[in-house]
Order: structure tokens, then C-alpha cells, then sequence
């Protein structure tokens, strides 16, 4: 439901700058620009922002009327930025803003308890969110070799495998497009265990762009084990050397 302008709030303009100009500098405040019906009886009075470095800002003074008063109360003041003010760009969280390859040595980037790309190894009991029942469970199955703490989950797994295929080691890669025999059939690929082994491997040729890096079957580079030069392209045999006897040294050209 709208509020209705309160008249007596509405016309408290000097009254909001008198109380405004009790906290800046006069020469900050510009004209009255104007006026928003907050509430019943409460209403904000907006006046031009002139303080340097402040364009398109608005000192915000609200004025309220109490029931069955005549004169109004100042509530607020504060600067608010208008349509035109430069403003600072919306806030990222820090765990938004990392991207692969930010970390620096010594960076800690922690996964949340419940992140999906991981599942339990083994069960936390009855109660797998209290931190000291966890530390427990995890003593004793580290006492008991039970082995990771989290696996990749099937969620976890699809996302890998979307990323790799997508990303520089896929088939779209211009590497790859260009390339005389797809990675599934060079002999640098080591073969891996697990449900992406059925379309990832990883190079381990020392001289390829990916050596040691995960690469679908379907990506491919010039440096495939099979690959052979044209003839045409083969290093030319270099001319028999000539012996110049004319001269008294012996020279080879
Ligand atoms: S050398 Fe090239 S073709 Fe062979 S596995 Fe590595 S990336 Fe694939």
C-alpha cells in the first residue's frame, strides 16, 4: 500500500537542510532536488551533493512527524549515490573471485563441508555436522587405513570430465584440429583407472604441449608418436665436399 505525503513533513525542506548543514560544509549542499514518501508521516528530502569527487550523490535527510505533532524530527543523514554516480562495482566474494591459477604458494583455498564434487568415504555417524564427532571418525579411520577422508562424487566427475573435453586438451582445441592422428592412438598416451579412463588419458611426451597433462582421446597434437615427415620435407643430403689444389694450403669449401 503507498503512504500518503505527509503535508507538514513534505514542506520541512529547511528544516532538513538546516540540520544538514549542522554536519558539512555549506558549500557541500546544493539545491533540493527531491522528495520521497518513505512511510506515513516520514518523508526523505534529497539535496544535490557538491562535495568534490562526489558527482551524481544526494545528501538523504529523512524528517518524520509524530502522531498528533506538529513539527517534524530529523531521523537520518546520510549520502546516497544517485542514477549518474560513479559507485564502486558490485562486491564478489573471495571464494567467487579465486580463478584457476590465482593461488600463490602458501594460499589456502578450503572446500566447504557440503561441496557436491565430493562425497564421504566413510560415514560421520549421527550426527555428521558436529565438528568434534568428525574429528573423532577421523582419527580412528586414519588409525584403521581407510584412506581419504573424500572422494570425487558422480557430480564431481562430470564436471572434470565437461571441463577437460571443453578446455585446451579437448577436441576443439586448435591443436587438435589440426592434428594428423587423434591422442587414442599415439603411443605417449598412459592409459588411467577410474570411469574417465574410458575417454581421458595423459600425455607423457616430454616434447608435446601437454606432456603431463590430462588430454581426451579425441585431442590430438603434431607430436604424435606415429607421425612422419613427408620426404619432400626430410633434412636434404648436404653436397660432397671440394678440394681446391691450386692453392698451397689445403682448403675444404
Ligand atoms: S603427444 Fe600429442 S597426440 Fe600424443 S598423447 Fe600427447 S597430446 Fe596426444
Amino acid at each position: 500500500m503507498t503512504s500518503k505525503a505527509d503535508a507538514v513533513a513534505t514542506a520541512a525542506v529547511d528544516v532538513a537542510r538546516e540540520a544538514l548543514l549542522a554536519l558539512v560544509e555549506p558549500d557541500d549542499v546544493g539545491d533540493h532536488l527531491a522528495t520521497d514518501v518513505e512511510d506515513d508521516r516520514v518523508v526523505t528530502h534529497l539535496f544535490d551533493c557538491r562535495k568534490p569527487g562526489y558527482v551524481g550523490w544526494r545528501w538523504s535527510v529523512t524528517v518524520a512527524r509524530a502522531s498528533r505533532q506538529k513539527a517534524v524530527t530529523v531521523d537520518e543523514i546520510v549520502l546516497v549515490p544517485g542514477a549518474e554516480a560513479i559507485v564502486a562495482p558490485a562486491w564478489v566474494p573471495y571464494r567467487e573471485r579465486i580463478k584457476p591459477g590465482d593461488l600463490s604458494p602458501g594460499d589456502l583455498l578450503p572446500v566447504a563441508d557440503d561441496d557436491p564434487r565430493l562425497v564421504p568415504t566413510y560415514s560421520f555417524g549421527d550426527d555428521p555436522l558436529d565438528p568434534d564427532a568428525r574429528a573423532q571418525v577421523r582419527t580412528v579411520a586414519k588409525d584403521l587405513g581407510l584412506g581419504r577422508i573424500r572422494t570425487l562424487s558422480m557430480e564431481g566427475h562430470e564436471l572434470a570430465a565437461q571441463r577437460w573435453y571443453d578446455g585446451n586438451a579437448g577436441p576443439e582445441a586448435a591443436l587438435a584440429q589440426s592434428a594428423p592422428e587423434p591422442c587414442s592412438t599415439c603411443g605417449f598416451l598412459v592409459r588411467i583407472a577410474g570411469s574417465l579412463a574410458v575417454s581421458f588419458g595423459v600425455c607423457a611426451n616430454g616434447d608435446a604441449n601437454d606432456d603431463g597433462r590430462v588430454v581426451a582421446f579425441t585431442h590430438g597434437c603434431g607430436a604424435h608418436s606415429e607421425v612422419r615427415l613427408a620426404r619432400r620435407h626430410e633434412p636434404q643430403p648436404l653436397p660432397d665436399p671440394v678440394v681446391d689444389e691450386l692453392e698451397d694450403g689445403l682448403e675444404t669449401f
